[in-house]
């Protein structure tokens, strides 16, 4: 039986007994209504009557008025016989009363109160009895109702019991089926037997969820299909690739990430790259660049030893974003390691230090023996030269010295490139570097006409230095200054101490860099473009190496026009 008809049911049999309770009830009130009705017309009043002639038959020889009453009641009381011998005894009453004269004896009035006892205890037998029959009726009526209420009772308590469970049992069973769908489990069916209303909503609902399984199964495979494409492509590449997740596992690595790290695939694919990287010291070395926290800075080549050879890789680190499905925000999903060989540009690379190096070291000798044969045509005592001879000597001797510094540059430029750089430290206080920095440029300011001023404290830390090195940087520095500066200008040179930390400053008050170089003018053969001095670009590159090299920093404060400050920082 479907629903419908189990609750039209249910209802009309509790609403028909409802009325059955309710027809019996008024059935009963009525039937006692009646009853006692009768009572009161049949026998309550004859009992009125006799009483009211007993009491007028009391006063009947002091009361005048007392046989009126007598004959009255007297009537009614013929007008009211209703029970068995009632009328016999009534008329003997009647007779007897009509009997009495205006002298009445004692024995004629217990004659008619003896009457009037019969006719009242007639009466009073019919009221006893009748009232028992109504209380049998009543217990009956009683009986009836208590069933009636017991059927209905049960009746709305099963109905009370078993109602919400039949509504809310297939409505629970639908909850249930949709929550597994929301959670991706399309194979779930419902069934609600044969309650016919939820049969065509679970009808509706497999058939939903069998549309959906179908369209998770094609996405599936289309899905998979394109991480299999994906995966073609990562492999096919030269560089080793590796994918991480933002919680670190490895998403995915392509077979020459496999080989360079000595791993094999297998159960590799989705484990913590932290507790792979426990046993991999190269995986380690990869893990801590990718969270370095300093990710601007330049990262060395990695050296790695596979293929029974040794190989370079600089490694690029690419931070992966995503906008996850409605939404705008992007949402960090982890980083992409790509390391790049570059083991053919480091040999080309060290190819073309050694090539320098070479060529420079090769040149020092001539250009020192070039600069010798100078000094001796200059000498007047090998003969003397005119205007112009002494001219070109001076002009070769200029470009002579610069070749010079250019080779210096340069064998410095290759001691830092092929890490060849030693330093010698000694103890030195700041001023010697100073003075030295000043006396190798003596000729050039005096050229330059200018005046190099000195700031130096009283107290100052001596350093720990390759004084040659560090002399090195602060000539470059000042031989920049007098360079960049016009002619009768001021330079100030100086030293002062932050707590471990000794400055070496040049300040020259020239034409100044624009901000937007002040990173690239440390760059090997940087040069500021429409700069007309000539130059190799390599002074402060190397100079930038150098100090680095003592653990020191360099740095620049510098605007268009207002001259430059260059400060050496070292630890003391
Ligand atoms: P070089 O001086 O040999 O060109 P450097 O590395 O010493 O190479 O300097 C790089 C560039 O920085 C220079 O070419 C010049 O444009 C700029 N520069 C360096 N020092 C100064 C300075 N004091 N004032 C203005 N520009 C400077």
């Amino acid at each position: 039986m479907n629903l419908r008809n189990r609750l039209t049911l249910g209802i009309g049999v509790l609403f028909v007994l409802i009325l059955l309770l309710g027809l019996q009830s008024v059935r009963s009130v009525r039937q006692l209504s009646v009853a006692s009705k009768d009572i009161l017309a049949d026998n309550y009043n004859s009992v009125h009557y006799v009483e009211e002639m007993l009491r007028s038959l009391d006063r009947l020889s002091q009361d005048s008025t007392s046989r009126g009453v007598l004959i009255n009641s007297l009537e009614l009381q013929q007008q009211n016989i209703t029970e068995v011998n009632e009328k016999e005894v009534t008329s003997a009453l009647t007779q007897k009363i009509d009997a009495l004269t205006d002298s009445v004896s004692i024995a004629q009035i217990q004659a008619i109160r003896e009457d009037l006892y019969r006719v009242m205890e007639l009466n009073m037998s019919s009221i006893r009895s009748k009232s028992s029959g109504m209380e049998s009726r009543a217990e009956g009526a009683v009986q009836w109702l208590t069933i009636l209420s017991i059927l209905c009772i049960l009746l709305a308590a099963v109905f009370l019991i078993r109602f919400p469970a039949v509504i809310l049992r297939p409505i629970d069973k639908l909850k249930q089926g949709i929550t597994q769908i929301a959670n991706h489990n399309y194979d779930e069916r419902l069934d609600f037997g044969d309650n016919k209303e939820f049969s065509a909503v679970a009808a509706s609902f497999n058939d939903m969820a069998c549309k959906l399984s179908e369209y998770r199964r094609s996405s599936l495979d289309r899905l998979i299909t394109e991480k299999k494409r994906i995966e073609a492509i990562v492999n096919s590449l030269h560089e080793p690739i590796i994918g991480l997740d933002s919680e670190r596992n490895i998403l995915f690595m392509n077979d020459e990430a496999f080989s360079i790290l000595n791993l094999k695939r297998g159960n590799i694919i989705g484990r913590n790259a932290a507790e792979i990287a426990l046993n991999n010291d190269l995986l380690r070395r990869l893990i801590r660049e990718v969270y370095a926290e300093h990710d601007d800075l330049e990262h060395e080549p990695l050296k790695i030893y596979a293929d029974n050879k040794e190989s370079y890789f600089q490694m690029d680190n690419i931070p992966l974003y995503i906008n996850p499905v409605g939404e705008t925000q992007q949402q960090f999903v982890g980083n992409l390691i790509i390391l790049n060989n570059v083991t053919k540009y480091k040999e080309l690379d060290s190819a073309k230090t050694n090539y320098i190096a070479t060529v420079s070291h090769e040149m020092k000798t001539p250009i020192s023996s070039i600069l010798m044969s100078l000094q001796l045509l200059g000498d007047s005592r090998l003969g003397s030269l005119n205007e112009e001879q002494t001219q070109l000597l001076g002009s070769i001797r200029e470009s002579s010295n610069r070749l010079l510094n250019i080779t210096g540059e340069l064998l410095n430029l290759t001691q830092v490139e092929s890490g060849k750089l030693k330093l010698m430290p000694k103890i030195i206080k700041p001023i010697e570097l100073i003075e030295y920095a000043i006396k190798a440029t003596q000729v050039l300011t005096e050229r330059f006409h200018c005046f190099v001023e000195v700031e130096y404290p009283e107290k100052i830390s001596k350093l720990f230095v390759d004084n040659e090195k560090i002399a090195w940087v602060i000539t470059n520095l000042l031989s920049n200054a007098i360079h960049h500066s016009p002619e009768n200008s001021r330079i100030i040179i100086g030293a002062a101490q932050h707590d471990k930390q000794v400055d070496i400053y040049v300040q020259d008050f020239g034409r100044g860099i624009d901000p937007r170089y002040h990173k690239s003018i440390f760059d090997r053969y940087f040069r500021v473009p429409g700069t007309k001095v000539q130059g190799s670009g390599l002074g402060l590159a190397i100079s930038k190496d150098f100090v680095e090299a003592h653990g020191g920093t360099i740095s620049i404060v510098s605007e268009i026009g207002k001259g430059c400050r260059f400060t050496v920082s070292l630890p003391v």
